[in-house]
């Protein structure tokens, strides 16, 4: 495993799961042992119970147990010698390794982080004391960011010179490009990445530095905003700003508001919002959306969220979907944005997020807003228009409640707004693509049942076409319980398919359509293995089912423990490509057994 033993007794013996549980729920004390809301499960009633004494935890919810090392991992995604590294940083212990190699990796990164510490250290007392730093300080303070700010944030200045900073680290231009601060020059000498530009240092969740973002200052260098490059420390579609220091009141909160830019984020907090975070200059990712639901499962949007239209909308019910999650997004006035209304009017910011809105809700709220009710004309387009966009929602429950609402708001009689709903007018539409008559309603007639296709098989569908090379291998066709899906499957499978998708039944096609045009934003072996966990559990279930004596149970109990244990497995990065590996090679076995089966009985 690579730790040294007597140090990882040593953090298990230290560690006190009640406190490292209560950095994410707020746990109460009942009799002889703590409890609070399961962090790994959505529920309103505790059933989430840890024994401080004997460090462990049970949720009588959702069954998950173990110790603060698999608390640590599953709550933080971390592999086990990560999770005893969070620990031990935690408790002050310096951990040694056991294989040299493992040491060096993790050696490296640590001398990246301290780099990037230093680097930030540098920036700030630049702009604190720097001779050079006497226009940022004014230009800063005039935009209302006191030195408690300031400190809070860590904010820096990056002097406007070649190697300011190199010089100062005076490292080797391979680091410093390794850390994402600087590179080789011209005439050989290292140079800096951020020069003259107002620097936010962006941490881990446990509050590391892992890059900046560097704002320009005004007449300043283009563009706007610099961010830190892809290193192996900061991964932009994975990184959210403030979240180390909002993830407290997030959880308090169970919400979190996601912003789009650093000066954003210090506004909310400055304007009694602390549970504020933003993405680095980039849209949000479903990487950002497992971030964030870790700690709050209710996610205020505070920026345009509708400018970004139907794509977006994809998304955004998708996540909610996939990621148990409620997406609402915050009526920030058209063309502010939230940094500077904390600036000239904190209540309205806050306002703004207390009465933030689900997204379809507003998405419908926008379009009744700017259309005439007062004229028939007025309101039939508002109906159509709302109709376009309640029909988007996967949910057919959510879509009825919606437009009930939107008919009686319209004047439109019940049942002629479901028609709009379920066959937006075209004119809202763009021309007839594969994507339109792939919304689940029209998927009928042809033999498929009227059944909507599973999201971890809609998923499994794009990860295949989009990434047929890494997925086809682990892919087979008891992977969909679908009948659709798995006509889907077989047709993406064939060689030169793509010049043979309109000789197909239109369903299909209209599945595959979809699948081509939708881009997949996660990482396609995650994908195959959410898949797998799906088909685990259908086996689990089946064979409750089917077995009814305690003896044959037991036969399969092997069984059973091997595929949980492969499970496990698939929910950490560095064991997945082999377990997934390992489920399709059972997976292949049992449909040989069951061919078996089938030719001799
Ligand atoms: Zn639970």
């Amino acid at each position: 495993m690579g730790i040294h033993d007597e140090d990882l007794q040593r953090v298990k013996i230290e560690t006190d799961l009640a406190g490292v549980v209560s950095q994410y729920v707020a746990l109460r004390k009942v009799g002889q042992r703590w409890s609070g809301l399961c962090p790994f499960h959505t529920e309103k009633t505790p059933s989430f119970s840890v024994n401080a004494e004997e460090g462990f935890f049970y949720c009588f919810g959702c069954q998950k147990t173990g110790d603060a090392i698999t608390f640590v991992r599953e709550v933080e995604h971390l592999d086990f010698v990560g999770a005893v590294e969070w620990l031990a940083n935690r408790l002050g212990i310096a951990i040694r390794y056991t294989d040299a190699s493992d040491g060096t990796a993790r050696k490296e990164r640590q001398e990246l982080t301290e780099l990037l510490e230093k680097a930030a250290d540098f920036y700030h007392q630049t702009l604190r004391s720097g001779s050079s730093a006497g226009k940022v300080r004014s230009y800063l303070r005039g935009r209302g960011f006191d030195s408690e700010t300031v400190e809070q944030f860590r904010i820096g200045y990056a002097p406007d010179a070649w190697d300011a900073l190199a010089s100062h680290l005076d490292v080797p231009a391979s680091k410093l490009e390794a850390a994402g601060l600087g590179r080789a020059g011209q005439r050989g000498g290292p140079i800096d990445f951020f020069r003259d530009r107002v620097m936010f240092p962006v941490s881990d969740t446990n509050g590391a530095v892992v890059g900046f973002g560097g704002r320009m200052l005004p007449e300043g260098q283009q563009p706007k905003y610099k961010n830190t490059p892809q290193t192996r420390l900061y991964d932009k579609s994975k990184v959210l700003y403030g979240l180390h220091m909002a993830k407290k009141h997030v959880v308090e909160a169970d919400e979190i508001v996601v912003c789009e830019g650093y000066t954003d984020v210090v506004g909310c907090f400055r304007a009694g919002i602390p549970r504020a975070v933003a993405t680095c200059g980039t849209a949000l990712t479903d990487d950002h959306l497992k971030l964030m639901t870790r700690f709050a499962k209710r996610i205020v949007i505070a920026f345009d969220a509708d400018g970004a239209g139907k794509a977006a909308a994809d998304r955004f019910y998708e996540w909610e979907d996939r990621h148990n999650a409620e997406v609402f997004v915050a009526a920030i006035p058209e063309g502010a944005d939230p940094g500077e209304l904390a600036e000239e009017n904190p209540a309205a910011l806050m306002n703004a997020v207390a009465s933030a809105e689900p997204f379809l809700s507003y998405r419908i709220s926008r379009v009744l807003d700017k259309s005439d009710l007062d004229r028939v004309e007025g309101r039939a387009r508002a109906a159509a228009n709302a109709g376009a966009i309640i029909a988007e929602h996967p949910n057919e429950v959510v879509r009825d409640q919606y437009l009930v609402e939107v008919a009686q708001k319209v004047r439109v009689d019940i049942e002629q707004m479901r028609r709009l709903v379920v066959k937006p007018v075209p004119a809202q539409r763009q021309p007839v693509s594969p994507i339109d008559s792939a919304s689940d309603d029209s998927v009928s007639g042809e033999g498929y049942e009227q059944q909507e296709i599973p999201q971890a098989e809609m998923n499994l569908l794009r990860a295949l076409v989009h990434h047929s090379e890494t997925v086809t291998p682990l892919t087979l066709p008891s992977m969909f319980s679908n009948q659709l899906a798995v006509d889907a499957y077989h047709l993406v499978t064939t060689d030169g398919w793509r010049d043979q998708i309109d000789n197909t039944s239109t369903a299909v096609t209209t599945l595959v359509g979809r699948a081509l045009v939708e881009e997949v934003d996660a990482d396609p072996i995650e994908l195959v293995s959410r898949a797998l966990d799906a088909v685990i559990h259908r086996w689990n279930m089946e064979l409750r089912y089917d077995v009814t004596e305690i003896e044959q149970l037991r036969e399969h109990q092997p069984m059973v423990q091997w595929l949980a244990q492969r499970q496990e497995e698939m929910h950490s990065d560095d064991t997945r490509t082999a377990a997934v590996e390992a489920v399709v090679g059972w997976l292949r076995s049992q449909q040989t057994v069951n061919a078996t089966d089938e030719t001799t009985d």
